[in-house]
């Protein structure tokens, strides 16, 4: 089946995944590594095909939210190291070694289990340690001695990496940053002190890569968005964005029938829109199964005809109903674009996101199972 066959869906340019991991990796130079983010199906863009691109560019390290995300990506044959960022639960231990996972670990108590699971393996596991520096969500509190201390009583569950997260990367009007990065520096001294030297220390994502926050780079940096095309709006007095990414994806629907109705129309469930004088309509075959935020009822925009029109009453499950009164040549059939460009109107995640009262990440991870995904190279 060819793209043109869909009623709803994505085209997923691999060109721009390629470009801009490489424009990451331009601008933090050949000292830092790139681990690229692929959790949440690459944050809506496949995660397997994302993975692919990613890995015949050269990236040796991808990064994934759970162990499940993990095992699809190595049985789909790709071969970079993975990072599970949220760590393992019981039931997930016997998935590590075999298939050559990396957990991350938020607790110093935790080596131990993960020195067992080496030891029934038969060989060494690495791991890579979260420091809880002030985000209060996952990572270890305990100080370097503690630390020091349980990562040097295991031979086989070694230390591979020491990162943190930031809470507030993007707002300049905020010390949380710099708090968090005194407070990663510091146990990373002690632990050094105290003869402890991961290999890998990072704490970047894309907002602190993009505005060149190098003090955080260290010699890793986890862009997820960057990879996606994508960095959000800093807060306050924020340098300039050092990056320069665009976004790889755009988004399609169909249009299942176009009516023209009389005033006094009122349109989809609740009916909270009433046509005010005889209007044409159209009902697109996407919804808020697909993806299309519910909070977009009465205040979204899509582009028909190479022009944005607005979205008209409530978002349903399966339709959207869209005011084409101003383009009388859009016809049943037709595909309309919900994210991208076309003509000389573009929509991308983060105008979407502001009319939802949302994320551009949200909007991104929020694009529905049954979209189909189309890969294009171009
Ligand atoms: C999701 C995530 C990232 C990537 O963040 P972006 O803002 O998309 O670049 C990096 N690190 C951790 C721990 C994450 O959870």
């Amino acid at each position: 089946m060819i793209a043109n066959e869909h009623r709803c869906w994505v085209e997923v340019s691999r060109r721009r995944i390629a470009e801009n991991f490489r424009a990451v990796r331009d601008l933090v130079g050949s000292g830092v590594e790139v681990m690229p983010v692929v959790k949440a199906d690459a944050y809506g863009h496949g995660a397997v095909e994302v993975s692919r691109v990613l890995e015949a560019e050269g990236a040796r390290w991808l990064a994934v939210s759970s162990v499940a995300e993990a095992v699809t990506l190595r049985e789909a044959g790709l071969q970079a190291g993975i990072l599970v960022m949220t760590g393992f639960l019981p039931h997930e231990a016997e998935a590590l070694a075999p298939l050559r996972l990396t957990p991350v670990l938020h607790d110093p108590d935790a080596i131990a289990s993960l020195e067992r699971l080496a030891e029934t393996a038969g060989r060494p596991l690495e791991y890579h340690l979260k420091i809880d520096t002030g985000m209060t969500r996952l990572g270890t509190r305990a100080g370097a001695a503690t630390i020091a201390a349980a990562v040097k009583a295991s031979g086989r569950a070694r230390l591979q990496g020491l990162m943190t997260h930031f809470a507030s990367a993007g707002n300049y009007e905020s010390g949380q940053t710099e708090g968090q990065m005194r407070a990663f520096e510091e146990i990373l001294s002690a632990l050094r002190a105290a003869g402890v030297d991961p290999p890998f220390v990072h704490a970047a994502s894309t907002i602190a890569i993009a505005y060149g926050r190098r003090d955080a780079w260290h010699n890793l940096v986890r862009p997820g968005h960057a990879i996606y095309g994508y960095v959000s709006p800093a807060r306050g007095p924020a340098p300039h964005v050092a990056l320069s990414v665009r976004p790889a994806l755009s988004w399609h629907a169909r249009v299942l029938t176009v009516r023209d109705v009389p005033a006094g129309s009122r349109i989809g469930y609740g009916g909270t829109f009433e046509t005010p004088s005889p209007m044409r309509i159209g009902v697109l075959s996407a919804g808020y199964a697909d993806g299309i935020p519910h909070r977009l009822s009465g205040r979204g925009k899509v582009i028909a005809g190479g022009h944005l029109v607005p979205m008209m009453g409530a978002v349903s499950m399966d339709v959207t109903t869209i005011d084409l009164t101003s383009c009388p040549d859009v016809r049943p059939g037709d595909a309309v674009t919900l994210l991208g460009r076309e003509g000389g109107a573009e929509l991308d995640a983060q105008q979407i996101a502001r009319a939802a009262g949302t994320l551009s990440y949200s909007v991104l991870c929020g694009i529905g199972a049954r979209v189909r995904r189309v890969y294009v190279d171009g």
